[in-house]
């Protein structure tokens, strides 16, 4: 096969169903497609010495796929875990005897017997339903060792890359780099609680189409520090470093000291909201107070502790919204016409206390 230049590739356009979250670049990676079922194979002519290769077979897929499982861990585990106890089933083992009893050579009397076996399940539906998949990659692996060819998995990846493939069973995106959410603050509550009654606006858990195409979040994970590689990797971000979030009783948020830990890295995305004004060289030039919450505290009027100062928007209320920001500039412009005149008759569409109905 001639090599790829970089000219081949910038016109090749693949096209399908990209499966995880965002926009990235990479190496590409083409996962060959699952092994063909020949329909010309030959009968079985010695039932138990064909048995005896299809049993290694679903043995040694089985114990790929718990050792797999060992390494990784957590939820993913038990997905592998119960895809290779489907390789030891004993039932699916007396359908390929059947089969093979019946005059199928090995490898259909493996693809009959799996088939016979996702009948079955799609027909009880739910959770057997799902499972389908799952045995069809069994069965890809089973035949790719029957017929001495690859197994359709996944390769070593040594680099953050691309993924090509026909499909991804479960058991290849087991063991792949999910994406992490980290979010500072505490898990939102499932439902409504007393602390945002009706008709505030709740501040609940939700769960987008993102977040159902998998991925980890964590709650109380506050980054402290950006890690780099090192030597040629210098300048990229290979690890998190967070620890766990402590809340103060002023209700600000700190960084526990003793709990830091290390999570792989290689794009970060920063999305933080609203977090107070950067108040360092505003305080250093003016010494105005800041409210526990790190806002610009002001009077009724929208004046602040320096004399002559006022605030308004977002620095002075916290996040909100333009035609609030909008709203409070027209009300302290009043506020400054009568702290300079003595009197105004500009409009005050609202006061600094006036709430809007979110906590
Ligand atoms: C990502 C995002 C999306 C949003 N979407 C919406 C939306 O869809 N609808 C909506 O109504 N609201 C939205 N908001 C909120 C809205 O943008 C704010 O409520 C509003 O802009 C606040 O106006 P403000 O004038 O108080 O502050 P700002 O708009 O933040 O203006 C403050 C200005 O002060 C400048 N400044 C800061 N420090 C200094 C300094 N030392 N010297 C001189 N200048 C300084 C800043 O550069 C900035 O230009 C959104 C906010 C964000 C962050």
């Amino acid at each position: 096969m001639a090599a790829t230049t970089d000219a081949d590739l910038a016109q090749r356009v693949l096209r399908g169903i990209g499966v995880s979250a965002g926009s990235v670049s990479g190496p590409a990676v083409v996962i060959g497609l699952p092994p063909q079922v020949p329909a010309d194979e030959p009968a079985s002519t010695d039932v138990d010495a064909d048995w005896a290769r299809i049993s290694d077979a679903l043995g040694g897929v089985a114990e790929n796929l718990e050792k797999k499982a060992a390494t990784i861990g957590g939820p993913a585990a038990d997905i592998l875990s119960a895809t290779a106890l489907m390789a030891r089933d004993p039932t699916l083992g007396k359908g390929i005897r059947a089969g093979l009893a019946a005059g199928r050579g090995p490898v259909n009397a493996v693809h009959a017997a799996v088939e016979d076996v996702c009948t079955m399940f799609t027909a009880a539906g739910g959770y057997l339903a799902e499972r389908t998949t799952d045995l069809r990659d069994v069965a890809s692996r089973v035949i790719a060792r029957l017929l001495g060819v690859p197994e359709p998995s996944v390769p070593e990846l040594s680099v953050p890359s691309v993924l090509i493939a026909h499909d991804l069973a479960p058991a290849d995106t087991a063991g792949l780099s999910p994406v992490t959410t980290l979010a500072i603050g505490r898990r939102p509550a499932d439902a409504r609680t007393p602390a945002h009654p009706w008709p505030t606006d709740p501040v609940l858990y939700e769960v987008s189409s993102s977040h159902e195409e998998g991925g980890e979040r964590a709650y109380l994970a506050s980054t402290v520090a950006f890690v780099g590689g090192d030597g040629d990797d210098a300048g990229h971000v290979r690890q998190l470093r967070l620890a766990v979030t402590e809340y103060l009783p002023d209700g600000r948020r700190v960084p526990t000291a003793g709990t830091e830990r290390d999570v792989p890295a290689d794009l970060v995305l920063v999305c933080l909201g609203f977090t107070g004004p950067e108040t360092a060289d505003l305080c250093a030039q003016l010494p105005v107070t800041l409210t526990d919450r790190g806002l610009v505290a002001r009077d009724e009027a929208f004046a602040t502790s320096v004399p002559g100062v006022f605030v308004a928007g977002d620095a002075g209320r916290g996040q909100s919204l333009v035609v609030w920001a909008i709203a409070e500039g027209r009300a302290a412009a009043a506020a400054v016409d009568a702290y300079l005149t003595g009197d105004t008759e500009l409009p005050v569409p609202v006061t600094s206390t006036t709430a809007t109905l979110r906590p």
